[in-house]
């Protein structure tokens, strides 16, 4: 019978799980090493933290309706993407909403996880904790592993031959970027291009007296504004589009996005991606596409060598360069794990559904936050959270270890076999939210809520994918879920009323009027037109 549940760290996955163990009757204590609530959202000016923070100029991107958690939307007169500051005011808002921060104790470093000697039949964990006075030991009925996927940066320096022994200029990992100084009038090499890669490149454009970007493969570059200016994520996370993706032939699918991606501009002329690749990446940056129209950041291939005071690619050019920012991405670890629980997982898709290692005699370990998906990894790590607690009180249950081997093994052959063009493997949003909404009892019924509240299931269908939705019903059902969910456009407009126009001849106030709900319909005839009408554009 689980009671007492150990969470590290307090990050969003760390508050959303203290919020789950309370609503579900179970006592948390959150364990923070650092002296705040927030994670890598709490920005720091120094890199020598020892913790991983955002750089300055960070904004999310995913928006605020669909990053939020589902019971708490963010407050309307928030922006739609969020600098970090901001998200971090959200998080201390939902904490003290929730009364969570009393459960907390900061500057304490979780040191050793590790299974009672009667585990098989208590499933209890032996938890080793440490402050500034000393060390303490603990027992805990279960444990929830809040620690995030940004703790090890990746520097591959073995793949790059010079820069340790002749390079004379600097390099750092993307980790230790805080902002433009020290990098005023210099050649900047960013190596990788994902969306930090991406930001980075953009800030350092406006001060350094070049940037290269050094990028291996194909990437798609999306803004995040959308058709009539709404937030990318709201108009192309329904359950529309999640339908047609079912529905339709994935090449189909992949022909139609990458028409979308070139109608605002031709990659192939930026260098960025071709229709061809058979590995591609897709970044969210509005900026970047100008930056290589105006040349202050160059587009280059693979680094083949560095000498002295220059990076040579495999093309056979060759450029000067001062600073190399490698935004090469991060590992996980989690060091304070006994050895044999941690060998159970070395890459989260050992993990049942990304977060039960299956092996375990009983089911009171969970990993939460551990994934990659198409969307926000917050709303994910929440509706994570709900599940495990849900397990841990008996509410729900798992499945027998075979089933969940089955399982695993399943989804690993999937990702072994395809898509192989993908280099970022993230999930799915809509169908990974909703096979854990299923397991935990709250997937919102289309047929259900169309004989009951057709308004509202039109909504849930054809509009965003919003985290209200799996509140709709079930335990931790929420009352106000409805209405957040048909009040999400208000939200959205609210933040830009801040000059009011005069919009008597409806120029805008038709199209606008459609709201979210009809975008995805309108989209869907261009969509189908245009997969049939594409090809390789020649012209900008
Ligand atoms: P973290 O925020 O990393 O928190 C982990 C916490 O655990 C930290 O507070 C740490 O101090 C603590 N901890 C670690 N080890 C211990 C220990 N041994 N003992 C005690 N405490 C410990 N996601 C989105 O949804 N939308 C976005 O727009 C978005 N943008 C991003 C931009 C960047 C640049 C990055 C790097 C990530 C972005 N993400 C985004 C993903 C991000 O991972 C999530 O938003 C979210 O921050 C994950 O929270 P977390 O609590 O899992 O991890």
């Amino acid at each position: 019978m689980v009671r007492r549940v150990a969470i590290i760290g307090a990050g969003a996955s760390g508050l959303a799980s203290i919020k789950c163990c309370l609503e579900d009757g179970l006592e948390p204590t959150c364990f923070e090493q650092s002296e705040d609530i927030g994670g890598l959202w709490r920005y720091v000016g120094t890199a020598d933290c020892g913790r991983t923070s955002v750089y300055r100029s960070v904004i999310t991107n995913t928006s605020k309706e669909m990053s939020c958690f589902s019971d708490f939307p963010c407050p309307d007169n928030f922006p739609n993407f969020l600098p970090h500051h901001q998200l971090l005011e959200y998080f201390r808002m939902y904490a003290q909403h929730f009364g969570l921060l009393q459960h907390i104790r900061f500057q304490t470093t979780v040191r050793s996880v590790r299974k009672r000697p009667d585990f098989s039949t208590s499933g209890q964990w032996d938890v080793v904790t440490e402050t500034k006075t000393g060390r303490e030991s603990h027992i805990f009925d279960a444990v929830m592993v809040c620690t995030g996927r940004y703790q090890e940066p990746i520097l591959p320096l073995a793949s790059f031959p010079g820069i340790e022994t002749r390079f004379r200029g600097r390099y750092l990992h993307s980790r230790e970027y805080r902002d433009t100084e020290g990098f005023q009038g210099k050649r900047v090499l960013v190596v990788g291009l994902g969306n930090t890669g991406g930001d980075i490149s953009v800030e350092l454009s406006r001060v350094a007296a070049k940037v290269f970007i050094s990028a291996r493969s194909s990437t798609w570059v999306v803004s995040r504004i959308s058709s009539h200016g709404f937030p990318l994520d709201m108009v192309t996370r329904t359950r529309l589009i999640h339908f047609l993706e079912w529905l339709l032939p994935s090449a189909i699918m992949k022909r139609i996005k990458f028409g979308k991606f070139n109608s605002w501009f031709n990659h192939t002329n930026y260098g960025l991606a071709s229709v061809q690749s058979p590995k591609f990446n897709v970044i969210i940056n509005e900026e970047l596409p100008f930056c290589i129209l105006s040349g202050t950041v160059v587009l280059k291939p693979t680094v083949k060598e560095f000498t002295e005071s220059s990076a040579v690619f495999e093309d056979g050019t060759m450029e000067n360069i001062d600073v190399v920012v490698f935004t090469t991405g991060y590992g996980f670890s989690f060091p304070f794990l006994e050895d044999s629980v941690r060998s159970l997982f070395q890459h989260s898709s050992s993990l049942y559904k990304s977060i039960f290692p299956p092996q375990l005699e009983k089911p009171t370990l969970a990993i939460v936050g551990l994934i990659q998906l198409m969307g926000s990894v917050m709303v994910g790590a929440e509706m994570q959270a709900r599940w495990v607690t849900s397990v841990f009180a008996g509410f729900n249950k798992l499945p027998p270890i075979s089933r969940m081997m089955e399982d695993i093994s399943k989804k690993k052959k999937q990702l072994a076999k395809g898509p192989p063009e993908q280099v970022n493997t993230r999930m799915n949003f809509v169908s990974y939210m909703d096979d854990l909404a299923s397991c935990t009892g709250v997937k919102p019924s289309l047929l259900w809520l169309l004989l009951t509240d057709p308004r509202l299931a039109l909504a849930v269908f054809f509009g965003p994918c919003l985290p209200y939705q799996y509140r709709l019903r079930g335990r931790g059902r929420w009352s106000g879920a409805r209405g957040a969910i048909l009040t999400q456009r208000q939200r959205v407009l609210e933040p830009l009323r801040t000059r009011i126009v005069d919009d008597s001849l409806g120029g805008s106030t038709g199209s606008s009027r459609l709201g979210l709900l009809a975008l995805p319909l309108l989209l869907l005839p261009p969509f189908l037109l245009s997969w049939r009408m594409l090809r390789p554009q020649a012209q900008l």
